[in-house]
């Protein structure tokens, strides 16, 4: 066993397509449907929204969609990113596990989120489109996208989660550095918006509600388009560059992973990193995939498998997903990112399919380990990445206790540069957990359709 602590890939070895794992799953997925007909939705339906070549992916069943060269040449400002042995951590917790982590951190704007906005930036300029909508929770998703807006030289509009926009005033100023309009939501700028306020004048805002606000200007103004972080497809599918960087790397380093983790938003960097494991799994090789959640937004472990919509007003198509009820508002915690009703149909599939698993980790904790993780290793995780840190120690634990080296390997989506404020509530001991309690749970799936 080699004792290095980085595996870089060279340049010219970054994959050069996407893989879809829907060319594998063994049971098609559910189609979303139409809100008004309840038939499947067609193609032309979300032509207001995406640009063509976004659609195809989304409905597509090729294996491996190639990367443009475009997006490539972005990409290289920060890929291929590192698996880095976490040497330090294992020695802390004294465990015999091996533990590795794939650094998405290194990104301009710090997390996994640039990988999808980048081809979804280039998609629409190529297709003469003028501006992108888009909403953002602790705004990683925001920053990434107006990153990507400005290299293609498109303008950028982003609705913010008013709890986030208060927390993190410095993603607001990097959106606003790269050229982005950031707007505080519910807004008074959108009917969704001046709905929400009306009914709830100090609504903390939520991922449901910012996007029906982005979907709406997208759906006003024909040269405008709408553009998502997470949940869809084809979002998963660019993310699934971290997992088939992950795959080649692991090969360098001579490991078979038994465990693989990562935090649980809308899936797209669980599902980017897990994919091509799961297809591994789907081929006959025994692996665990788990999905880390907070307990606050229990969607994939204490939610139900519904149709269901992906924002709060009911504007998108009906979703085949694990969810929490569209117009369910999780608690403010720092995991921004993290506060999605919704999970994405290609995961909740996957669980289905007892393809992969999902535990639901509190705040506190995370932000324990996490603090460790900092002190040990030197990163400090992003508020979502502590969730896969917490998740990834613990298995480390189980395994001292059983005696078993596994190899354990998570996705360390993010840092949390610009996410110290919740180390100061943390530290000062001031964090909620916000846990979801089981009558809130039935309020909220009240409403759903079971599948
Ligand atoms: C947005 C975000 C997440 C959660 O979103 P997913 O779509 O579930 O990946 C996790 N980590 C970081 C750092 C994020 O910015």
């Amino acid at each position: 066993m080699s004792e290095r602590l980085f595996y870089h890939l060279d340049e010219s070895e970054m994959p050069d397509a996407w893989y879809n794992i829907q060319a594998d799953f063994t049971d098609p997925m559910h189609p979303p449907l139409h809100p008004g007909t309840g038939q499947p939705i067609a193609a032309a339906d979300m032509g207001p929204l995406f640009p063509q070549a976004l659609i195809e992916q989304e409905m597509s069943q090729e294996r491996w969609i190639s990367i443009p060269g475009e997006v490539v040449d972005i990409y290289r400002l920060w890929r291929p990113a590192p698996l880095i042995r976490a040497r330090a951590l294992e020695k802390a917790l004294d465990t015999p596990a091996r533990i590795y982590f794939k650094y998405e951190g290194v990104s301009p704007t710090g997390s996994h989120k640039p990988n999808s906005a980048v081809a979804q930036a280039y998609y629409n300029k190529k297709e003469g489109v003028r501006r992108i909508t888009t909403e953002t929770g602790a705004g990683q998703w925001g920053s990434s996208l107006a990153f990507a807006c400005n290299h293609f030289g498109l303008e950028c509009l982003i609705y913010m989660v008013k709890v986030s926009y208060n927390q993190k005033p410095y993603r607001k100023n990097m959106m606003e550095l790269f050229g982005a309009r950031v707007v505080a939501s519910p807004s008074t700028e959108t009917d969704a918006g001046r709905k929400i306020l009306s009914e709830t004048p100090d609504s903390p805002g939520s991922l449901g509600i910012a996007i029906s606000e982005a979907v709406e200007m997208a759906v006003k103004d024909e040269h405008t388009k709408y553009s998502l972080g997470s949940v869809l497809n084809f979002v998963v599918l660019h993310q699934t560059i971290i997992g088939l960087e992950t795959e080649k790397q692991l090969a360098l380093a001579g490991e078979k992973p038994d465990v693989l983790l990562a935090s649980f938003g809308g899936g797209s960097n669980f599902g980017g990193f897990v994919l091509p494991f799961v297809n591994r799994k789907i081929k006959g090789e025994s692996m665990r995939i788990v999905a880390v959640e907070p307990a606050a937004c229990p969607t994939l472990t204490r939610g139900v498998f519904a149709y269901d919509f992906g924002d709060a007003i009911g504007m998108t198509p009906l979703m085949p997903m694990h969810t929490l009820g569209h117009d369910f508002i999780p608690s403010p915690i720092h995991a921004g990112g993290l506060r999605y009703h919704g999970a994405a149909p290609i995961i909740s599939h996957a669980l289905n399919q007892n393809l992969i698993e999902a535990v639901a980790l509190k705040q506190n904790d995370c932000f324990a380990s996490a603090a460790l993780f900092a002190k040990v290793q030197g990163i400090i995780p992003a508020p979502e990445s502590t969730h896969a840190v917490h998740g990834a120690m613990r298995e480390a634990l189980r395994c001292r206790e059983e005696g078993k080296s596994e190899v354990i390997v998570f996705n360390l989506s993010g840092h949390g540069h610009l996410d110290m404020s919740a180390y100061d509530a943390f530290l000062q001991g001031k964090l909620g957990d916000g846990e979801m309690s089981d009558a809130e749970l039935q309020k909220n799936l009240a409403a759903v359709r079971k599948i």
